[in-house]
């Protein structure tokens, strides 16, 4: 039997005009289902170019970024990633070699244990599809008091840094670092991110208990319980879904501090 004949990919070439600028984006979108993974390289590059914009215009305004290397305060936080970020995290985890492996498991392990005594670990396992912004801001409060830091920061920096998800690359500050030891929205002055790429991405993804996000500290248990994603869509569909939410300004803010 003649094997079925493969649709070939289409091709996008297009801009995107953020702040005046350009941003070009070439994509190969096969005409296959795919899972939102599939578009994760492409949505952290278009990350990095627009908070390049995002951090170029807060320099000209006279207001550099805060955000150094050696400062970490914001890895305190709750981290809500995407369901693709947190299978990526495990396989990192995985393809570590020991004893460094071990020692991220029990950093791991240790963030499991302390949200478990402060009640955020099960409210985050079950609800983080149900929480609405406030109880979401609300438990991340709960969260960063709890004082633990993310299992990849190391001296103050992230040890996976070009792997690190995407809300993490879209968080910066223009106030004092020193304010971000309480990061609420009244202390800090988050830099406006004028794409929300996250946000845009997040909505591609969810998985079969509905949740689009679940927390960076979750990501073990969660892709062992989920080593597969359920919520496959045709390729050309992931990517005009993406870009009709990244044009919607009226895309929600995710949860965590500060937002
Ligand atoms: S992944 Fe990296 S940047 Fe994100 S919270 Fe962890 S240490 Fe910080």
């Amino acid at each position: 039997m003649a094997a079925p004949v493969q649709a070939p990919d289409l091709h996008l070439d297009t801009e995107l005009r953020v702040r005046n600028r350009g941003i070009r984006v070439q994509l190969d979108v096969p005409q296959r289902t795919e899972s939102a993974a599939w578009f994760l390289p492409t949505a952290r590059t278009l990350a990095n170019r627009v908070i390049h914009i995002a951090v170029e215009d807060v320099a000209a305004a006279g207001e550099p970024i805060s955000c150094k290397a050696g400062c970490g305060a914001c890895c305190k936080q709750l981290v809500p990633i995407l369901p693709s970020e947190a299978r990526r995290i495990a396989q990192l985890v995985e393809e570590m070699p020991q004893p460094r492996q071990g020692v991220i498991r029990e950093r791991f392990a240790q963030a499991a244990a302390a949200m478990q005594a402060a009640q955020v670990d099960g409210p985050l396992r079950k609800a983080a599809n149900t929480l609405t912004p406030d109880q979401a801001n609300a438990l991340g409060m709960k969260y960063f008091e709890m004082g633990v830091s993310c299992p990849f920061l190391e001296e103050g920096s992230c040890s996976i840094y070009e792997e690190r998800p995407l809300i993490c690359r879209e968080y910066l500050v223009s106030s004092p670092a020193s304010e971000c030891e309480w990061p609420t929205a009244e202390r800090i002055r988050k830099v406006a991110i004028p794409a929300k790429v996250a946000q845009a991405a997040m909505q591609l993804e969810q998985d079969r208990e509905g949740r689009r996000w679940v927390a960076l500290t979750h990501s073990l248990d969660y892709a062992k319980a989920h080593p597969e994603p359920t919520d496959r869509a045709p390729a050309p569909e992931l990517v005009t879904r993406f870009f009709n939410a990244l044009a919607d300004a009226k895309l929600p803010s995710g949860p965590g501090m500060g937002s």
